[in-house]
C-alpha cells in the first residue's frame, strides 16, 4: 500500500526520504524546515526536500 511511513519509520532510519516527506508538497520539511518539492517521474509522484536530499 501507499501508506506514508515518515512518522513511524524509526527502524529504517530514513532510508527513504521520499517517504519522509511524502505528500508534503509546499510544506516545510520535518527535518530542516525547507519547502518540500514534488516531482513526477514516470507518473510516479515523488516528494523530496532539496536540502536533506543532497
Ligand atoms: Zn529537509
Amino acid at each position: 500500500m501507499d501508506v506514508p511511513v515518515y512518522k513511524e519509520d524509526q527502524l529504517t532510519g530514513g532510508y527513504n526520504q521520499h517517504c519522509y516527506v511524502y505528500d508534503l508538497e509546499g510544506k516545510p520539511c520535518k527535518r530542516c524546515g525547507k519547502t518540500i518539492i514534488k516531482d513526477e517521474i514516470s507518473s510516479r509522484k515523488t516528494f523530496y526536500c532539496d536540502r536533506c536530499q543532497s
